[in-house]
């Protein structure tokens, strides 16, 4: 599918939606679909469903940099959103790849994508991309990548690759301004296969760790780092990039009743760290120069180095087309609009 929107992502911060299809379950149970697209104008409009004769149905309308219907494929959002920040990383810069939403709209799906191949997500298609290009490279060039792969789950940072390992990692800064976390793994991969293999490893741990912990998977951060180091042999250069993929906690508000105890906990972190991080985006996308909230969570902690500056960053907002998920939709898109 040809997408009509901008040529490429120009801009450093970027703000971008994609609908998932409606569920077979939604299908079958014939439940209205509440979202239309109009990508010529990058427009977004749902429409809240009226509940009597006297309360009409609304409309709201959104503008974003590039929306993506229901219909749009895996390479559609990886050609459009991804490519132009990995090119951005692999010249040097750092990038950063956000996707935000209610559980279910499709985050992971978006982020790693399903095991059938032709449903692969973002980051495997990074990896591919990444991987072509060291092999097309004709040049002098020594290519050095790592992987670390880490979760923030209520305001503490572990590690994912450690397998069952659960212990607690902390931040440091270093003299030159770097954030980085001590005795995170950060593992030499060569190959699309040996970086494909760490993700699913990586994952599987968000998964088991999930069931142990009732679900902890919709409440936690996931975050993909891809470090690539280019050594030119002829004049002893060395260009760095840093690429982060975070698959960020549903953004749903908990039901009030079930929000006591550990659940009470674990959702005022949530929207706590989702609002820094819009907070964060929001001051550095007006570019006025103003106090950067950066060490008001782990997240955005983390990600200092590579939100603001010249790094590139992109927000993708996942949401559901179905009626009864109005509310969260609409909030989802209230939220990626203020990024802008
Ligand atoms: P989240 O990570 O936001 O909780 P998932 O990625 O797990 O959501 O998606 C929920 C379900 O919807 C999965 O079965 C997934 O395969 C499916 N899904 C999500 N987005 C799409 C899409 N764009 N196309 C097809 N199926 C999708
Ligand atoms: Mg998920």
């Amino acid at each position: 599918m040809e997408l009509r929107g901008k040529e490429s992502v120009e801009e450093n911060i970027c703000v971008v939606t994609r609908v998932r299809p409606l569920s077979s379950k939604e299908v079958e149970t014939n439940c209205p679909n509440i979202v239309s697209v109009d990508i010529e104008n990058r427009m977004l409009s749902i429409t809240k469903p009226g509940e009597s004769t006297n309360n009409k149905p609304r409309t709201f309308t959104f503008s974003f940099d590039y929306i993506f219907p229901e219909t749009s494929s895996q390479m559609d959002v990886y050609r459009n959103v991804a490519k132009p920040i990995v090119d951005k990383v692999l010249e040097g810069y750092n990038g950063t790849l956000i996707a935000y939403g209610q559980t279910g709209t499709g985050k992971t799906f978006t982020m790693s994508g399903d095991d059938d191949p032709s449903m692969q997500g973002i980051i495997p298609n990074t990896f591919n991309h990444i991987f072509s290009k060291i092999s097309s490279t004709t040049e002098d060039i020594i290519f050095a990548i790592s992987v670390s792969y880490l979760e923030i789950y209520n305001e503490e940072v572990k590690d994912l690759l450690a397998g069952k390992n659960d212990k607690k990692l902390k931040m440091y800064e270093n003299e030159d301004g770097a954030v980085y976390v001590k005795d995170a793994i950060c593992l030499a991969v060569d190959s699309v296969e040996s970086i494909t293999e760490l993700m699913r490893r990586g994952n599987a741990n968000r998964k088991t760790r999930a069931t142990l912990m009732n679900d902890r998977s919709s409440r936690s951060h996931a975050i993909f780092m891809i470090n690539i180091e280019q050594r030119c042999q002829g004049d002893n250069t060395m260009v760095l990039g840093k690429l982060n993929l975070v698959d960020l906690a549903g953004s749903e508000r908990l039901i009030r009743t079930q929000a006591t105890g550990d659940g009470l906990k674990e959702a005022t972190n949530i929207n706590q760290s989702l609002s820094v991080l819009s907070n964060v985006i929001a001051t550095l996308a007006e570019g006025k120069g103003g106090h950067v909230p950066y060490r008001s969570s782990k997240l955005t902690r983390l990600l200092q180095n590579s939100l603001g500056g010249n790094s590139k960053t992109t927000i993708i907002a996942t949401v559901s087309p179905a009626s009864m998920d109005f509310e969260e939709t609409h909030s989802t898109l209230r939220y990626a609009a203020r990024c802008k």
